[in-house]
């Protein structure tokens, strides 16, 4: 299949699709300029251990390597902006397509490109968390200058406060988790986006989407073990595919309309 017969057959079944869900990963966000932090390819793993900066017990054990390793990964974070592929998606929801976007990102682009539904495996940054008393804190500019200036920030009650992100070591966030097996079972069609679905759980979704009889396409620049699975693979930068995939949807919609069929 050809790439342009590819995004033909994408539009098609998202054009006759009733509930269609998205699922999002690291390449989602490559065009932003954001790297895969999870990705041992990433180059963030080479001179760290994650286990040693990035785990639940090293943040414990010592917040400040954790907030001295993530310092530079935050300023790239909150500079970062949305690209075609998350306003992409955002159209797709607007046209009445997209009911909700799963996604391992932990860098808001979605919402901020206008998406309104987004679950969030990996948790996310516009909070933080008390290690100590449980309290939760907006990530407000105030907090982020503490943490651009080098510093660990605190609670009121003097614990150390933590990103609602979540670190290796740690589980994924139950409720986020339910809700979008609850999608993947309910979905009539999974586009699985810039994820090579390595990291489980989370890449077990689109499986259980085509396990309930989902119809699946997965645009990704390498191929993954998905790619069986899926009715239409797609190899390339979805800042590049989701675009077209999008204009076609639109023809065939405006093909469709006549003043008997609004
Ligand atoms: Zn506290």
């Amino acid at each position: 299949m050809s790439l342009e017969e590819g995004i033909e057959r994408a539009a098609d079944l998202i054009h006759r699709s009733h509930h269609m869900i998205a699922f999002t990963g690291a390449g989602e966000s490559t065009a932003s300029g954001i790297p895969d932090f999870r990705s041992p390819r990433s180059g963030l793993w080479e001179r760290h251990n994650p286990m040693l900066v990035a785990s639940i017990w090293a943040f414990r054990l010592n917040p400040m390597t954790f907030y001295n390793w993530v310092r530079p990964l935050a300023d790239t974070l909150l500079s970062a902006k949305p690209n075609p592929a998350h306003s992409a998606l955002a159209t797709l929801e607007q046209m009445g397509y997209l009911k909700t976007i799963i996604t391992q990102n932990i860098d808001n682009l979605h919402q901020r490109a206008g998406s309104l539904r987004v679950l969030e495996l990996h948790g996310h940054m516009r909070e933080a968390t008390c290690v100590r008393c449980y309290n939760v804190v907006p990530v407000d500019p105030s907090l982020e200058q503490i943490i651009r200036d080098g510093k660990v920030p605190y609670c009121k009650c003097g614990g150390v406060l933590k990103p609602n992100v979540i670190l290796f070591g740690e589980q994924l966030p139950i409720r986020t988790l339910n809700q979008a097996m609850s999608e993947a079972r309910r979905c009539d069609l999974i586009l699985v986006a810039g994820s090579s679905l390595e990291v489980t759980p989370a890449a077990d979704i689109p499986f259980l989407a085509v396990k309930n009889h989902a119809r699946a396409i997965i645009v990704n620049l390498e191929p993954t073990s998905f790619d069986s699975h899926a009715d239409v693979v797609l190899y390339g930068n979805v800042a590049e595919i989701l675009p077209q995939i999008v204009e076609a949807v639109s023809v065939l919609r405006n093909s469709e309309w006549t003043p008997e069929n609004p």
